[in-house]
């Protein structure tokens, strides 16, 4: 028998070589097109995504951190104003506030499915005033409790942006993560579930006022050419990119059909075990992104996992109030244990359900021994 081949977190070379015929067709295209950066791609890919989303408008721009840069900006958000959004999550949301010269104040997380807690939003809402807006992350691919956080947003007078970097066709009810908010941000970095060959993001808003904003703050403020109406940056879509998530776009659900029956086979066999799984799909509809494992043993699991050539990430170790960069006094327990004990499991749909039952078997001997 040859010997079982490594799992990792990610594989987006396995993803290119599903769709290698495809995307090289689509490089060779635009190549011979002559139009590199804000062409026909990109208009396409913004209308399909957005047609994808829901009723709105999409804008295609550098990558995931500047899209949420961008529609914080767009909604309203400046220099000086704060922003609630959570700490267990990928540097990235925080730099966004940061860029602006907005604030960070961070909120507690549910318990079970580590996403903003609306309970503790409240409270931020009540107490540290005034918040000009909300950031939930849908973190591991699912959706934060978006019905709860829009009212209460609303009945403060809050913007609420959704960072969706994690939840490309998640689903509350019937409704696509990104459709909720007054903006939310997408990051397209090759390891998503929807990933380009390089970096790129999107903003989608159902708004058009708002996406204009975006269209204009991605190339200097512009509106129109030439004449810059606002401190703008450059943060534009490449037509290479753009051409290879249009390839992309139309495997998403079915590639997200995969991670989903991989993250049930994990919650089946792993059910009453000596961790704490992730909660399976009720009303939020995960993608799964990661399928997020929690154990006070986490480093003792990890090993075991590695020495059988089975990869699982930290995602994410350090919460950002105690960061050097985001450092504060904020107690967030909730938060601080979730990044102490969280461990993610291979799940991306380049696995085969051997592969998993692999991850499954090895995990099961661990609690045994
Ligand atoms: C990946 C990610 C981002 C940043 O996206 P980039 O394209 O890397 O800038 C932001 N937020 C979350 C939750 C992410 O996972």
């Amino acid at each position: 028998m040859s010997e079982p081949r490594p799992l990792f977190p990610a594989d987006p070379k396995a993803t290119y070589l599903a769709h290698a015929g495809a995307i090289n067709a689509a490089i060779a295209r635009v190549l011979a097109g002559g139009h590199y950066i804000l062409g026909p791609e990109v208009e396409a890919f913004e209308r399909e995504w957005a047609a994808y989303l829901g009723d709105g408008y999409a804008v295609g721009v550098a990558n995931g951190t500047e899209a949420l840069e961008l529609a914080l900006r767009a909604v309203g958000v400046a220099a000086g104003d704060r922003v609630a959004t959570v700490a267990n999550t990928v540097s990235a949301t925080a730099a966004a506030i940061q860029q602006i010269g907005a604030e960070p104040v961070f909120v507690e997380i549910d318990v079970t499915t580590m996403t903003m807690s609306p309970g503790a939003l409240a409270e931020v809402l009540t107490n540290v005033q005034p918040i000009k807006a909300v950031l939930p992350v849908h973190l591991y691919g699912r959706p934060a409790a978006m019905p709860e956080i829009m009212e209460l947003a609303r009945a403060h007078g809050a913007k609420v942006v959704e960072d969706c970097a994690q939840a490309h066709g998640a689903k509350i009810g019937d409704q696509r993560a990104g459709t909720w908010g007054d903006a939310a941000a997408f990051s397209f970095y090759p390891t998503k579930n929807l990933g380009a060959l390089g970096d790129g993001g999107a903003v989608f808003a159902t708004d058009a006022t708002v996406a204009d904003r975006v269209r204009s703050l991605r190339q200097y403020g512009w509106k129109p050419r030439y004449v810059s109406v606002a401190p703008g940056r450059n943060s534009r879509l490449d037509e290479l990119q753009a051409a290879i998530l249009r390839v992309k776009l139309p495997s998403l659900d079915a590639e997200n059909a995969v991670r989903a029956s991989h993250a049930r086979r994990y919650l089946q066999r792993l059910a009453g075990g000596p961790w704490q799984l992730p909660p399976a799909d009720e009303r939020a509809k995960s993608v799964w992104h990661q399928f997020a494992l929690r154990s006070p043993r986490r480093h003792a699991m990890l090993t075991h996992l590695a020495a059988h050539d089975i990869h699982a990430g930290v995602l994410y170790p350090v919460p950002l109030h105690h960061q050097p960069a985001y450092a504060c006094e904020q107690k967030l327990p909730v938060t601080e244990q979730a990044c102490a004990e969280v461990l993610c499991l291979p799940v991306h749909p380049g696995l085969t359900l051997a592969d998993i039952d692999r991850g499954c078997d090895e995990l099961l001997r661990w609690a045994e021994a």
